[in-house]
């Protein structure tokens, strides 16, 4: 599992805890994320920019 940061504000996802608020379980991959996924602090549109922390 890993911890996946946005480059804009400093939101993390971690794949072991998932984000409940935006309806992803615990061990939800980053990979697995909808293409459509944005940071939910700021709003950056792209995985590709999120960096592996
Ligand atoms: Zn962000």
């Amino acid at each position: 599992m890993s911890v996946f940061k946005c480059p804009e504000c400093g939101y993390t996802y971690d794949e072991a805890a998932g984000d409940s608020h935006e309806g992803y379980a615990p061990g939800t991959p980053f990979e697995s994320l909808p293409d459509d996924f944005a940071c939910p602090d700021c709003s950056v549109r792209f995985k590709e920019d999120f960096e592996e922390a």
